[in-house]
């Protein structure tokens, strides 16, 4: 049985355990026209019978995994996302460039990403762009650029039912995730602190927080402060000269191991160079060579 909450003509489609990943939560849209953004493994599962009504527009907030597996029911329609982002759904190789994963995950991961996620590849897309309004009908939704996640990283505002669908901006305790080789910490910052500056009433996450109508403010505020809890850890770590090798062991973004995770090492590696980076540019860390150290 899906759970469906419905905001006006908005309806979130709630995934099992409130989209605990490798589920999500996706919006349907039934207006004039009917549009389905982000369809889970849920929606997949369920066969696309999330609606009584025919799909007319399908969106993508942007290229990973879990937030098109049902994509490949509605082959013949053109995809919805933003152009930095389409190249990963026009080929396997793309993707798994831009996950920035070694080869022996990449070969271990595809199989997943076909099978599971059922990975396929598109060569139709209308692009997305920043403040682009799409009007189904009685329904507006504005699609705000949010990158750092990925680089095409997309929400979707209806400004009348006052509800922003965040996608991978999760909010969720474990923080931000900017682990591809498309992320970037600094448009991350900017992007949540645009979250937080619209003000909506309801947040809708694809991931574990689900649907928020209550202290929203406090919620952006506690994700983001995981992105300078991370600085601070790692600034305490390069006490001493490490090597990068050395900062990914750190587990600084995961906290601890998870032996099942094959990406783990993948996303602490682009994790921890973003914030190698903006650490040198702004004078508080040296690096010389291999090694990395705190300036005094
Ligand atoms: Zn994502």
């Amino acid at each position: 049985m899906t759970e469906v909450r419905s905001f006006g003509r908005v309806k979130v489609i709630l995934g099992p355990k409130n989209g605990k990943y490798p589920y999500g939560n996706s919006i349907v849209v039934e207006d004039d026209t009917t549009a389905l953004i982000d369809p889970s493994l849920w929606v997949f599962e369920s066969n696309g019978k999330v609606t009584e009504r025919n799909i007319d527009l399908l969106f993508n907030s942007h290229y990973h995994e879990d937030h098109g597996v049902g994509n490949c029911l509605f082959p013949d329609h053109p995809l919805h996302i933003h152009p930095l982002d389409a190249p990963a759904m026009r080929s396997l190789d793309t993707i798994l460039e831009y996950y920035g994963m070694d080869e022996a995950t990449n070969a271990a991961w595809t199989p997943i990403m076909v099978e599971k996620f059922r990975y396929q590849p598109r060569d139709r897309f209308v692009d997305l762009h920043d403040g682009q309004v799409f009007d189904f009908g009685h329904t507006k939704m504005r699609v705000i650029h949010t990158p750092g996640h990925t680089g095409g990283h997309c929400c979707f505002f209806f400004e009348q039912e006052e509800l922003l669908f965040l996608a991978d901006w999760d909010m969720t305790r474990f923080g931000p995730m900017y682990g591809d080789v498309t992320s970037d910490l600094m448009a991350t910052i900017a992007s949540l602190e645009q979250i937080r500056a619209l003000q909506a009433k309801v947040l809708v996450s694809f991931h574990h927080v689900g649907i928020c109508e209550d202290g929203q403010d406090a919620l952006v505020t506690r994700y983001l402060d995981i992105v300078y809890e991370r600085e601070r850890l790692l600034l305490d770590f390069l006490a001493t000269p490490r090597t990068l090798e050395e900062v990914i062991k750190k587990r600084i973004i995961y906290r601890k191991d998870y032996p099942d995770v094959m990406w783990v090492d993948a996303v602490e590696k682009n994790s921890m160079l973003l914030h190698l980076r903006k650490l040198i540019e702004e004078g508080r860390v040296a690096q010389e060579e291999e090694h990395y150290w705190r300036c005094p």
